[in-house]
């Protein structure tokens, strides 16, 4: 009879189970030509530091995807798949290498002006052994400053193999990259890793600075911003959207802001456009 049960059950629930696969493998494989489809694209969100009044600072590297029956699909939605199905490698590589032409052509176009692009890598990336050596050659190719890449990582993501990590981020940082936490305050390691691993700056995660409003939050992100200063570490506020936000931030000693309060993505093909008319003011 309990067989018969679970057999009802297995009817109830499989059609659904399937779907979710179908649509997942259906993802997959369209996420595989994506690439060679030209269907990727990058956007760059502005970084401004607001030690003073706001200065445009650099931007963070955004992947977007736009298949070509069908509008744009939120990374929250290919992101995981690609990094369950390894095409995160090739796909991170494109961004990286997007990300370093860009810098090559703002060398030409702004020589003055040394605007960072920061690119997340992902956990899988990151146990990639020939992460280091692409992001060398990609940097080499392009004659780009490294001081000018910037790499987010998050918590979570380095933690399982932190003596392999901090190698990885030793070089790195010889290299002449900068190291930023990612979405900091919403992982579950130990803090420890602060002070053992070569990092230059958190980012402080969207979630505390949305509900600034509530008093644990501006608790929460006070007590960042002075554990990061304490260890001589910047901090980058994310998802800034109102003047207020930006204000209390501010006030905090927080060095950098990035947000639609500032602005939205941008794609690539609009941010010279952008930067011309920044650069105006
Ligand atoms: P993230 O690295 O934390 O990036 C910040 C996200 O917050 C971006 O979402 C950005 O568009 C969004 N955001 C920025 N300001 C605001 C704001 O004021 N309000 C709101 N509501 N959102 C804001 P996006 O572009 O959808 O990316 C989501 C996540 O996908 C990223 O979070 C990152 O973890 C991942 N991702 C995006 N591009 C890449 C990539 O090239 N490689 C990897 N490995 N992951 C990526
Ligand atoms: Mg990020
Ligand atoms: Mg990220
Ligand atoms: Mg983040």
């Amino acid at each position: 009879h309990a067989q018969e049960q679970g057999l009802d059950q297995l009817r109830f629930y499989a059609p659904e189970m399937q779907d979710k696969a179908l649509k997942k493998l259906d993802t997959e494989t369209r996420l595989r030509n994506a690439i060679n489809e030209n269907e990727l694209f990058l956007a760059l969100q502005p970084i401004f530091s607001i030690d003073q009044s706001p200065t445009l600072s650099g931007f963070e590297a955004l992947l977007r995807w736009k298949p070509k029956d069908k509008g744009w699909v939120p990374p929250s939605e290919f992101i995981p798949i690609a990094e369950q199905t390894g095409l995160i490698l090739p796909i991170g590589q494109w961004v990286l290498e997007q990300s370093c032409k860009v810098l090559r052509s703002w060398a030409e176009k702004y020589p003055e002006n040394a605007f960072s692009v920061s690119v997340n890598l992902s956990a899988r990336q990151f146990s990639d052994p020939d992460l280091v050596q692409n992001l060398f050659n990609c940097i080499r190719h392009n004659r780009i400053n490294p001081l000018q890449l910037k790499l987010e990582i998050t918590e979570s993501d380095v933690m399982t193999n932190p003596e392999a990590t901090i190698q990885k981020l030793r070089i790195m940082k010889e290299l002449g990259m900068a190291i930023l936490v990612d979405d900091f305050g919403t992982g579950y390691s130990s803090m420890s890793y602060l002070q053992r691993f070569p990092i230059d700056t958190l980012k402080i995660d969207r979630s505390f600075v949305t509900h600034l409003d509530k008093h644990a939050n501006r608790v929460i992100v006070r007590t960042i911003v002075n554990l990061a200063h304490s260890l001589g570490l910047s901090v980058v506020a994310e998802g800034i959207e109102t003047e207020a936000q930006y204000l209390t931030l501010r006030e905090m000693g927080c060095e950098y802001a990035q947000g639609y309060h500032f602005s939205r993505p941008i794609l690539l093909d609009q941010i010279d456009e952008f930067i011309r008319e920044h650069l105006k003011k």
